[in-house]
């Protein structure tokens, strides 16, 4: 007990070391043992590697600071527009391995963790809690583009709420859903920098009321009756081995105060803590809906609260730099994720209007030359309505603000079509019929300088069913920008052993130029190169393999084919369409009738939105299904099905490079562009899908030949649908899917309960609103046509090669270059940083 501890104490200072930039092992060493010490109040000889994940993760946060830090002094020096990012979410993921990778130091923190005896890094990265501010492909659609940005060399800041619980964490429970709150915050988040001394005021509710100015003018001003407070949280965006490092900016919402001292003193001890509460309330948790619209009170709170805050940061960079607010579109180009932000419309309107007092038509010139709005959807119960009550309560300024603009748009269309009421009324913001409510996508489209869709069939259909009056008034506006995904996240990192072999074959510049995968043709014939190939694909299905053991206890066969199908459950994605297939394969099998030479592994992950009932039903159903077929022992060596909890952007890394299988089997015109399926094929995984989505533009590029296309198109089911549809005469000409109908009915997946999947059965057999009975033939024929393939190894991964090859397309590098160009009209800015440290702080 007398030894001396060794207390490995640092030299201050290191990671300030501009020359080296501290990134040799040795000064990662030094700064995790500060962090360990200083910032941990940890000893090195008893941390755990939840202590060492975060000193290694406070060191390199200390290494993005000069690339941070140069990189905001360069627009304040040189003023250069910028890229505002308004988004609801942004789904991250982990950040240290990323960080890693960009800033070229994998290698040197490998060192560094081997001197306190961790030999791999994977050990530490596994202990990362993943922030979920986002629910699935729009989120993670945001993350991918300011990692894009960062690596293009654009300035941008990303801006979002810190929500304090993120998207819930899944467990299943006797086959169900069961969602858990998601403490992503509890053991410390090393990578945020609060930035208090910048926080902003928002105002909610109240009333507004006319004033005479200065010069004697009627001017209407709000008077809100409640207010919170934004305090910045930002989260550094390193490019890839480039100086450039944005930020994403998350707003905490607290209270103006944290006690009404009055009531206090009055002895309300309750009321005196009611605001604050109410006002922290605000950043609490997000709204775990994906692709619908939960037009709650609090919803809209949140929407405001961070529009309002980013738009102030936004007025006041300029202010700080002494441009005048009138310059404010040659400084901020503010692109809409979707809807969620678009009261920025009306709140950039307000402020410049009210708070600096700008004339009407000067402000409306300044709003819609800066703000652009990307949709999402075509589903009409995604499209954001909010109550024209819940709005003059809780927003009545910004209804003012809207009712103008409304006001002087009707004029202009009553120009264009005289006499013409109908098109008023359904071009109109205030949605007129029942209850009224405001239609935020018609705000964004008239407040817009751009509408973009997110994949060429979606823009198209937003142009001919969705907005088709906008898109003839104003032509130009509407334009496409298909979604892309980031090839150092979702390749590089994903799947160390491919980038390796395409590192060797095409050169590192791959990561940056996807088009170089190309080169990758040559080899299409080369036996060697296709077995090099293979082996990538078999390292990725070892480990999820193992993943899938430690987690559900199923053993599954790394040889046989990995059929995934990963996303959000819902019924327009279809997972039950690929479950019944899944039961037409068991019967098969049973019956003796099978050719079923292909062993398949059929994987999902997902969440459910709470609230949707079907859709965890469908999670029901699959784990009823993978009971049955996994307990039977006529399956095995032939069929296994799996169900992943929890699925995320860290799960995603292990389950992409590890299929070999892509299921995009959405119905026709449901899905706007999808992000999975790019991630798959840059993956080298064959795509089974309709023509949906970017799938349509996935099998242009890697031609129809290298896709298993099967299913209705958009104007088939439109035809379906509008002559009166009946799945029945689908169901009487396929007697498979007769018998799978039956054993579903007679309880064979849900010990014999023969109520449990009856609405699931209801709706397929009733209207089947997602035409899964008129795709299953064709779906389940596709099949066997993947398996017939699958034994053709060679041919297999001749396939697979070329999805990798010509999937560049999809890198979100291309989809931001289209932004910058034909959108924002920004150019990249490179950031210099010089060895003298006091030059750039
Ligand atoms: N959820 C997560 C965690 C993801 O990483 C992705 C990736 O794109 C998605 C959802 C979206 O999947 P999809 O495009 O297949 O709907």
């Amino acid at each position: 007990s007398n030894e001396p501890f060794d207390l490995r104490l640092p030299t201050p200072g290191c990671y300030l070391d501009p020359e080296k930039a501290g990134m040799d092992s040795d000064a990662l060493f030094k700064g995790m043992t500060e962090h360990l010490f200083f910032t941990l109040g940890k000893l090195a000889t008893s941390a755990s590697p939840h202590d060492l994940y975060m000193a290694l993760s406070y060191a390199v946060k200390d290494r993005l600071m000069t690339r941070y830090l140069a990189s905001q002094e360069v627009i304040r020096k040189k003023p250069q527009k910028t890229v505002a990012y308004l988004s609801a979410e942004f789904l991250i993921g982990p950040q240290l391995s990323n960080n890693l990778l960009n800033l070229g130091i994998t290698k040197e923190a490998e060192d560094a963790l081997k001197r306190f005896g961790i030999e791999s890094l994977s050990t530490i990265l596994e202990v990362e809690e993943e922030p979920g501010l986002g629910n699935g492909g729009l989120g993670r659609l945001a993350a991918c583009y300011m990692e894009s940005l960062a690596s293009l060399q654009v300035p941008a800041v990303g801006y979002g709420i810190r929500y304090e619980f993120g998207i819930f964490n899944q467990l299943i429970r006797d086959g169900w859903q069961v969602e858990v709150t998601d403490k992503w915050l509890k053991g410390g988040w090393p990578w945020e920098l609060p930035q208090p001394d910048e926080s902003c005021f928002v105002g909610f509710g109240g009333r507004t009321e006319s004033y005479r100015d200065d010069k004697g003018k009627y001017r209407s001003r709000w008077v809100p009756s409640e207010h919170a407070i934004g305090v910045p949280h930002d989260v550094p965006v390193l490019g890839y081995r480039v100086n450039t490092c944005d930020r994403l900016r998350l707003w905490r919402a607290d209270a103006t105060e944290s006690f009404d001292f009055y009531a206090f003193n009055i002895g309300d001890y309750y009321g005196a803590v009611e605001e604050k509460v109410a006002s922290e309330t605000l950043s609490k948790v997000l709204y775990p809906n994906d692709g619908t619209d939960e037009g709650r009170r609090l919803r809209l709170k949140q929407q405001h609260f961070f529009v309002s805050c980013s738009l102030q940061d936004m007025l006041r960079s300029l202010e700080k730099r002494s441009i005048p607010v009138t310059e404010f579109a040659n400084h901020w180009t503010v692109q809409l994720n979707d809807t969620h932000p678009a009261i920025a419309v009306a709140e950039l309107m307000r402020l410049l209007i009210d708070q600096y007092q700008i004339g009407w038509d000067k402000a409306w010139n300044i709003t819609t030359s800066s703000v652009a709005y990307t949709n999402h959807t075509l589903l009409p119960e995604a499209l954001e309505k909010w109550d024209l009550s819940l709005f003059s309560d809780l927003l009545p300024r910004h209804l003012e603000i809207i009712y103008e603009i409304n006001w002087r748009f009707l004029q202009q269309l009553r120009l264009r079509y005289p006499g013409d009421d109908k098109i008023l009324q359904k071009l109109s913001i205030i949605d007129e019929e029942g209850s009224k409510s405001v239609r935020m996508a018609h705000l964004a489209t008239i407040g817009a300088h751009h509408i973009n869709g997110v994949a060429a069939l979606h823009s198209d259909l937003i142009k001919r069913q969705l907005l088709p009056e906008f898109a003839e008034l104003w032509p130009e506006k509407f334009t496409n920008v298909t979604n892309g995904v980031t090839p150092r996240r979702w390749v590089a990192l994903a799947n160390p052993s491919l980038s390796n072999l395409l590192e060797k074959e095409v050169g590192p510049d791959w990561i940056t130029n996807m088009e170089l995968l190309k080169k990758l043709e040559n080899k299409k014939d080369d036996a060697n190169f296709l077995q090099e190939f293979e082996e990538t694909k078999l390292r990725g299905k070892r480990k999820l393999a193992s993943f899938i053991h430690t987690k559900t206890g199923i053993l599954v066969d790394p040889s046989s084919l990995f059929d995934v199908q990963v996303k959000r459950i819902h019924q327009y994605k279809r997972q039950h369409l690929n479950a019944l297939q899944i039961i037409a394969q068991y019967l098969r099998i049973k019956n003796g009738t099978s050719n079923y030479k292909a062993p398949r592994t059929v994987i999902f992950g997902g969440k459910a939105a709470p609230g949707y009932f079907m859709a965890k039903l469908i999670i029901r159903f699959i784990n009823g299904i993978a009971d049955v077929v996994n307990s039977d022992p006529d399956m095995e060596g032939l069929l296994r099905v799996v169900f992943l909890p929890d699925y995320n952007v860290k799960l995603g890394e292990i389950v992409y490079p590890a299929t070999d299988l892509s299921e995009q089997i959405s119905t026709a015109g449901k899905e706007a562009s999808g992000t999975g399926n790019m991630k798959f094929a840059m993956n080298g995984a064959l795509t089974i899908g309709t023509l949906d989505g970017a799938n349509v533009e996935l099998r242009d590029l890697v031609k129809k030949e290298n896709f298993f296309l099967f299913g209705k198109t958009e104007s088939e089911i439109m035809h379906l649908k509008n002559n009166s549809y009946s799945p029945k005469t689908f169901i009487e000409k396929c007697p498979e899917l007769q018998e799978v109908i039956r054993l579903i009915e007679i309880g064979h997946f849900s010990n014999g309960d023969k109520e449990l999947f009856k609405p699931l059965l209801n709706s397929l057999t009733g209207n089947d609103p997602f035409f899964v009975m008129a795709d299953f033939e064709d779906y389940l024929n596709k099949q066997d046509e993947v398996s017939n393939f699958w034994n053709n190894k060679k041919a297999w991964n001749k396939m697979a090669l070329l999805n990798t090859a010509r999937s560049g397309y999809f890198s979100s590098d291309r989809s931001i270059r289209e932004y910058c160009e034909s959108i924002w009209k920004v150019s990249p800015m490179p950031v210099e940083i010089t060895c003298d440290i006091e030059e750039i702080t």
